[in-house]
């Protein structure tokens, strides 16, 4: 199980061989944890669903694999408010299937959205295809419950950053700094999501054939020009519709 819990989906990065792997079901075992391994020297790699792509939940020598899978808690929906907060080991699809009860929506996208978590993608503010017109996780995360790692103050020391309201001007913005950290200032144990009312009506697919890159490049331009906020744009050649072909049958004819 220790190995298994010991890398991402990075094939490439190093893995070195941890202690131990603990799994946590809240915030104060995750201080209990912090404090720990600090008072021993040992490192902590915090992990969400190990679906990451950059090995940044890969173990190093000798460290404690903190998994925050159980963390799993939808704590909050505030339908007035428009925002969830949530635990960082909450499935992202989940979170949206929750929210989607509620007539809300979740719009941040990965491809990974059925197995990544909340707390890994705001820990590498991941975003998907839908990203140009709903932006990525950045733009939902508007506070954030941390267990701090140190150096600087009392190790395990657990703060909150942010806010809960549309408006946030005032001081430094120490949430978004967290978002795309991997994990290298502190836990992520709560995170207070901005959610949107859900989409009126099914979006639609348009497919258009174009002879070359240019042609389809001048298209993408068109849409922007004439104000068109496609939900996401995918240039496929021929090559990749072809095997997508061979892998799914279709009916799709490359040309
Ligand atoms: C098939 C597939 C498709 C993918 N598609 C996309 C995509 O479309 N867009 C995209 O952006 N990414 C994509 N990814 C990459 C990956 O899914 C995302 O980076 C995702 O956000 C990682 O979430 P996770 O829960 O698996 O985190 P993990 O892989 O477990 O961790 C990722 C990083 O976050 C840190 N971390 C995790 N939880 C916490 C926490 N609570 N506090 C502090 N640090 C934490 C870890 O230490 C590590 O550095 C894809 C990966 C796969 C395998």
């Amino acid at each position: 199980m220790l190995s298994g819990l010991s890398h991402d989906e990075a094939e490439w990065a190093p893995v070195g061989r941890a202690l131990a792997a603990v799994r946590v079901t809240d915030a104060g075992e995750v201080q209990q944890v912090v404090r720990a391994c600090a008072a021993l020297s040992v490192p902590v790699v915090t992990r969400g669903a190990g679906t990451g792509l950059s090995g940044g939940a890969n173990a190093t020598d000798g460290c404690l694999i903190l998994d925050l899978s159980r963390m799993n808690r939808v704590l909050e929906i505030d339908t007035e408010n428009l925002l969830a907060v949530v635990q960082p080991g909450v499935i992202n699809n989940d979170l949206k299937a929750a929210v989607a009860e509620h007539g809300l929506w979740y719009p941040p996208d990965p491809a990974s959205a059925p197995w990544s978590t909340i707390g890994g993608n705001v820990s590498t503010n991941a975003g998907g295809l839908c990203c140009l017109k709903y932006g990525v996780t950045r733009d939902y995360v508007l506070g954030l419950e941390a267990v701090m790692g140190g150096p600087a103050g009392e190790y395990g020391s657990r703060v909150r950053f942010g806010r809960r309201t549309t408006k946030g001007v005032s001081g430094y913005d120490l949430t978004g700094l967290f978002v795309g950290s991997e994990g290298t200032f502190g836990v992520i144990t709560e995170i207070t999501l901005r959610l949107r009312p859900a989409p009126a009506a099914e979006p639609r697919t348009v497919v258009g054939a174009f002879d070359g890159l240019v042609a389809a490049g001048a298209a993408v331009a068109l849409c922007t020009r004439r104000g068109l906020q496609p939900a996401a744009l995918e240039l496929l050649d021929r090559h990749c519709m072809q095997a997508v072909e061979d892998w799914k049958h279709l009916g799709i004819e490359p040309g």
